[in-house]
């Protein structure tokens, strides 16, 4: 590194520390302002930066590297590198590592659970909740790591014995969004490298911050240089750099969380050079409350299937199905509840449980969500606008009478609004429930045992929560079917797509 470089980084630390240590913080420790390749803190090859903003008031956190496809082919050129030597470390070696980084992200959670919130805005105590839920897939696949298996096949000829192996695909590329900045970067690199994989990893542009600071732990950690990669680009660079994470010839494969229309684009861009890819992308989940249901129950699982996050969350409940027979009490429960638990500001505030969106673009696409629905008959129970705090704070919001032709039926709400449909049916339901495209989580409860099979059954969807709004954890496989994406992420099944299965035969055996 530069002389110069040295001295900008500094100076960029030390401007930042000192804004962060007023706020009586210790995090800027773990500001990292560089992209990481090769085991290096570097800056983009064009010195170009962008900034990283607070969703809370709009202010500038700091800068990272907005770089482009050369700065992404060094990247991967050096996971191509290590890839040879990683690959070759034995589970044990691997399991220990991943284990020295957890134990790193368990100590320093606290500041990165600042640091997340400065940038995603999200409460701090959702912020500890993520990094716990983080630091989780590390433990987790430090343990996987050494249960990676193959099988003995039983052969027709007594001359031959086959064999299959799991071996590491190479190097993979991991594109994470912004809503869970720290455990998608974790859930993904934890699995590749537990499966002896090398990675690039490109975090969303609104939250780098917390990718960085959680790759400089693993730097920490002792991987070795290479292993792990670290690509910041702006919005104007994603797309060139994306395009090369997925056709370089050096890539075995890519992981990709966000947007469908990104995954739509991101498959077609793997489709020539035939890579392995997995795919977390929108959801468009049903919650439906049957008459059988307990409402106390009901009202709280939605509390936090709606909320977390001020409702941006792939598996939000986004259409709430409430049947006919407790339609009326479940809306006034909701109402009471959306009144007087959620306490709206930025999230670094005490007591506050919902912050802002994310950004702009987030905040016209649910105005523009609102505004369909109500100007084509939906009712406003609560809220239904920006919050009096203003910039990207929305209301807690429930709209009634919600009917399958409204725009926050079909869409992803990816805000704070509860949008409910009434039905009489269980038949109706489910038919309601899957007619979607996407087909990543639902949730429905029910407290009649027979009913809870037949409706988990009925469901088109990876993941279903009965009695249960909140599903997420490093045990389980998450990932929806439909358009909602390929492939499980989490649970053993993680691993399947940074490995593939390699058949021996032996011949000659007397
Ligand atoms: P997004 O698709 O715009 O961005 C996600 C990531 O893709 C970011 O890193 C972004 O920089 C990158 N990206 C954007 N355009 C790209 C391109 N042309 N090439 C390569 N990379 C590109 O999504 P978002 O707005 O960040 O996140 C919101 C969406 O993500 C929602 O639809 C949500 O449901 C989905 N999501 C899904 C899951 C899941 O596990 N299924 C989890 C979180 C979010």
């Amino acid at each position: 590194m530069t002389a110069l470089a040295c001295a900008r980084i500094t100076y960029k630390l030390h401007r930042h520390a000192a804004v962060f240590c007023g706020q009586g913080v210790r995090w800027a420790s773990l500001l990292r302002q560089e992209g990481y390749i090769n085991g290096q803190w570097v800056q983009a090859m064009s010195g170009k930066d962008f900034k990283v903003t607070n969703p809370a008031n709009g202010k500038t956190i700091a800068s990272v590297p907005d770089m482009d496809e050369r700065d992404t082919q060094v990247a991967i050129d050096a996971a191509y590198a290590a890839f040879t030597s990683w690959q070759a470390t034995t589970a044990k070696e691997r399991s220990a590592l991943l284990r020295r980084w957890y134990d790193l992200v368990e100590a320093n959670k606290e500041d990165l659970a600042i640091l997340l919130t400065q940038e995603a805005g999200k409460p701090l105590s959702e912020s500890q909740g993520e990094l716990n839920y983080g630091s989780s897939f590390l433990e987790w696949y430090a343990e996987e790591a050494k249960r990676i298996y193959g099988e003995v096949g039983q052969s027709q000829s007594k001359s031959k014995e086959i064999i299959f192996i799991r071996q590491p695909i190479g190097v993979a590329s991991l594109i994470s969004p912004w809503n869970f900045p720290n455990a998608l970067v974790t859930r993904k690199a934890g699995a590749a490298l537990a499966s002896g994989c090398t990675c690039v990893i490109k975090p969303a542009e609104d939250t780098p911050l917390s990718a960085l600071a959680v790759v400089d732990l693993a730097h920490q950690a002792g991987f070795p240089p290479g292993v792990i990669n670290v690509v910041t680009a702006s919005r104007t660079n994603t797309p060139g750099v994306g395009k090369l994470l997925c056709t370089s010839p050096k890539v075995a494969g890519i992981s990709f969380t966000g947007s469908t229309a990104v995954g739509k684009l991101l498959y077609e861009q793997c489709a020539s050079g035939i890579k392995r890819i997995g795919l977390e992308l929108g959801g468009n989940a049903a919650f439906i409350v049957f008459d059988s249901a307990d409402i106390k129950t009901a009202v709280e699982g939605l509390m936090v299937a709606k909320f977390r996050n001020a409702g941006q969350a792939c598996i939000s409940a986004n259409r709430v199905l409430v049947q006919d027979g407790i339609y009326s009490k479940f809306v006034e429960a909701v109402k009471a509840a959306v009144g007087t638990e959620l306490e709206v500001g930025d999230g670094l505030e005490k007591g506050v449980n919902q912050g802002p969106l994310i950004n702009d673009s987030q905040l016209k696409r649910l105005e523009r969500i609102v505004g369909e629905s109500v100007a084509a008959g939906a009712e406003v129970v609560m809220g239904g606008g920006g919050h009096k705090l203003g910039g990207l704070f929305y209301q807690p919001t429930i709209l009634s009478g919600v009917t399958q032709d409204m725009v926050c039926f079909k869409e992803e709400i990816f805000g704070p609004v509860v949008a409910i449909t009434r039905f009489k049916t269980e038949d109706e339901a489910v038919a309601i429930a899957n007619a979607t495209e996407c087909g990543l989580a639902n949730y429905f409860y029910s407290r009649d045992i027979s009913q809870a099979w037949r409706v988990a059954r009925k469901l088109e969807s990876g993941m279903v929560g009965i009695n249960e709004g909140l599903i997420s954890a490093a045990e389980v496989a998450f990932g929806g079917i439909k358009q909602s994406g390929i492939g499980r992420e989490g649970s053993r099944h993680g691993i399947d797509d940074y490995t593939y299965i390699k058949y021996l035969c032996f011949g000659g055996v007397n």
